[in-house]
């Protein structure tokens, strides 16, 4: 199932529905946390509702060097434990939202991330328990100030203002995330590509070592970090994260004003 989270354009009423075929969406009948199917009221195409970001996280917790040929383009070591970051959960926009270019950066990144979504309250997961705490996947740009992850020392503004990161364009329920293509194309041109099985620590490892020190809430977003070939971004650029099985999400570059 694909879950999406949409705003009506005319009453800006939020709502969650499921993504059938022919890009037709029914509303969601129940808790997207808990029991819930697709409503049998009318579907209606895509187009005529505004995506949101498909989660509203309490946090994002992300996870970097994760990639070994990422960790060598940027001249580091893929690091001994797992190098665990926060994003606050007003980084977050949607698809079709623009990523705000920051006037304290002069380099802004893409990279494109699997990202996993917690379905229910959680701690200290065995690596096996993980796929039964979880709602499903979606895209996600992990958007870096790469120039600032250094002089700043911690990456609160690196890795963490507004706007820095993308989510969507929806929840893919049914996926399994052991061998898939991780995409990142900007203005159409191929930037970065690799596969999740070349992850230095798997999914289900990776979020069994996060919720050995944090609970986990239904929601929670979890990036599992990024393939080789970042790059920069400048404003006007379309950028769009494609993940396997799950789908395309696609936002632009605007200079903050
Ligand atoms: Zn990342």
């Amino acid at each position: 199932m694909r879950i999406v989270r949409y705003q009506e354009t005319e009453t800006g009423e939020v709502s969650y529905g499921v993504l059938g075929a022919g890009e037709l969406i029914t509303p969601l009948d129940g808790d997207p946390y808990g029991e819930h199917r697709a409503a049998d009221g009318p579907a209606r195409p895509l187009g005529e509702v505004t995506l949101l970001a498909p989660v509203e996280p309490s946090k994002v917790v992300a996870v970097g060097r994760n990639f070994a040929a990422h960790a060598a383009e940027l001249g580091n070591q893929v690091p001994q434990r797992p190098l665990i970051f926060l994003k606050p959960s007003t980084s977050v926009v949607g698809p079709g939202a623009d990523i705000v270019f920051p006037e304290y950066t002069e380099e802004l990144h893409h990279e494109a991330e699997l990202a996993a979504v917690i379905g229910v309250r959680c701690r200290g997961l065995k690596p096996e328990d993980v796929p039964g705490a979880l709602l499903g996947y979606t895209c996600a740009n992990d958007v870096t100030a790469r120039d600032l992850q250094k002089p700043d020392g911690q990456w609160w503004r690196a890795k963490g203002s507004d706007t820095f990161c993308p989510l969507g364009p929806w929840v893919e329920t049914e996926l399994d995330p052991a061998a898939l293509r991780v995409t990142a194309t900007v203005n159409g041109e191929l930037r970065q590509e690799g596969g999740t099985h070349q992850m230095v620590r798997p999914v289900h490892e990776l979020i069994a070592h996060i919720s050995a020190a944090m609970t986990l809430l239904p929601g929670d977003v979890i990036l599992t970090g990024t393939p080789a070939g970042v790059s920069r971004m400048h404003p006007g650029d379309t950028v769009t994260i494609a993940v396997e099985g799950v789908g395309e999400l696609t936002n632009t570059v605007v200079r903050a004003i």
